[in-house]
């Protein structure tokens, strides 16, 4: 099949991150294997334009103009298999559902991640994690496609995994990864989960527009501790604010921009050297839009 054939144009992106806010691109792709995925690249490569691998956009704040250049959505990449205590899974596969699966499979490693939404392929980009637990401490391998088209594997060590962050840009697309899990008791795991849903309902704005923590935690500190002491909690900018329940939590209430959600992070940075002296970093992904991408 022709790139022609499959490649989409001017596509609207709101729907496609979780804090609902998004222009469109000039460009937007949901190849089906990794063939597909070579063409596009060479697309790229050919026609100078940039590309943005997207997961389940529950990280990425998109421009509110145009992106000028290809969205690479990799939803289609969705297989999973298990043997054992392996459980080898592609990267568009969705993280609660896998999480789900192996819970049935009583099989332990994930459960503390439960209800972090998103697919694998984010996960392993940003080392998602909570209430104690890293992907990154069950990845044994991981199967990428380098940015000139090869194939190539990596163990787990390689991707240098630490407090949100992993080295996979440096590589290319992650494809699939095998992750090393525990037998355990499903009962247990199914607890844990049930924990992780009731502790995430009482401290965080449950369906609501947002990307999660906006910020990442200071070392020994917390990032939504520090915006709430310094007076942002509920603050609002446009159609966006630090939410009332959790002020690391930006969330999109009333149509909000990008450029709302900008300014509360500026803000946000401001606010907490000016009172604390600490810096604070950027959590989500902040793609712009312009002439360049
Ligand atoms: C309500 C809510 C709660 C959250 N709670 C948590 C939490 O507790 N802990 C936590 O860590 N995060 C949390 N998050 C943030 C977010 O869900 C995670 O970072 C998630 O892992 C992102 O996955 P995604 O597929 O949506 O990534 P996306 O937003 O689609 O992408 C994120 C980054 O990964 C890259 N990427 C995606 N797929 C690939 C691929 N196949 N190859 C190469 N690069 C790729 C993208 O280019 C981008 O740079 C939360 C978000 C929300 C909305």
């Amino acid at each position: 099949m022709k790139i022609s054939e499959f490649i989409k144009e001017n596509v609207k992106l709101d729907t496609y991150s979780t804090i609902g806010i998004g222009g469109t691109a000039r460009f937007f792709v949901e190849p089906r294997d990794v063939e597909q995925l070579r063409q596009v690249l060479r697309f790229s490569k050919e026609n100078e334009v940039p590309f943005f691998v997207l997961g389940g956009g529950s990280n990425t704040l998109f421009p509110d103009t145009v992106y000028n250049g290809i969205v690479i959505r990799m939803a289609k990449f969705n297989k999973v298999r298990i043997r054992g205590e392996e459980c080898v899974v592609s990267a568009g596969f969705l993280l609660p559902r896998l999480i789900f699966l192996l819970q049935q499979e009583s099989l332990s490693g994930l459960e503390e991640l439960f209800e972090i939404p998103g697919t694998v392929g984010g996960a392993i980009y940003m080392n998602a994690g909570s209430f104690g637990r890293e992907i990154g401490e069950t990845v044994q391998s991981v199967k990428i496609l380098t940015y000139d088209g090869d194939l190539i594997t990596l163990s787990g060590q390689e991707l240098n995994f630490s407090y949100r962050h992993s080295d996979l840009s440096r590589f290319g697309i992650l494809l699939e990864v095998s992750l090393k899990l525990k037998k355990s008791s499903s009962y247990k795991i199914l607890r844990v989960m049930e924990k992780v849903r009731r502790k995430r309902r009482e401290t965080q704005p449950v369906g609501e527009r947002t990307l999660g923590s906006a910020f990442k935690n200071p070392e020994g500190k917390s990032a939504g501790l520090l915006l709430d002491k310094a007076g942002l909690r509920g603050y609002s900018y446009g159609g966006a604010k630090f939410s009332e329940k959790h002020a690391n939590f930006i969330v999109n209430f009333k149509n909000a921009s990008q450029e709302d959600v900008l300014y509360l992070l500026k803000l946000g940075k401001e606010k907490v050297k000016e009172k604390f002296g600490e810096e604070l970093e950027e959590e989500i992904i902040i793609l712009k839009g312009g002439a360049h991408g």
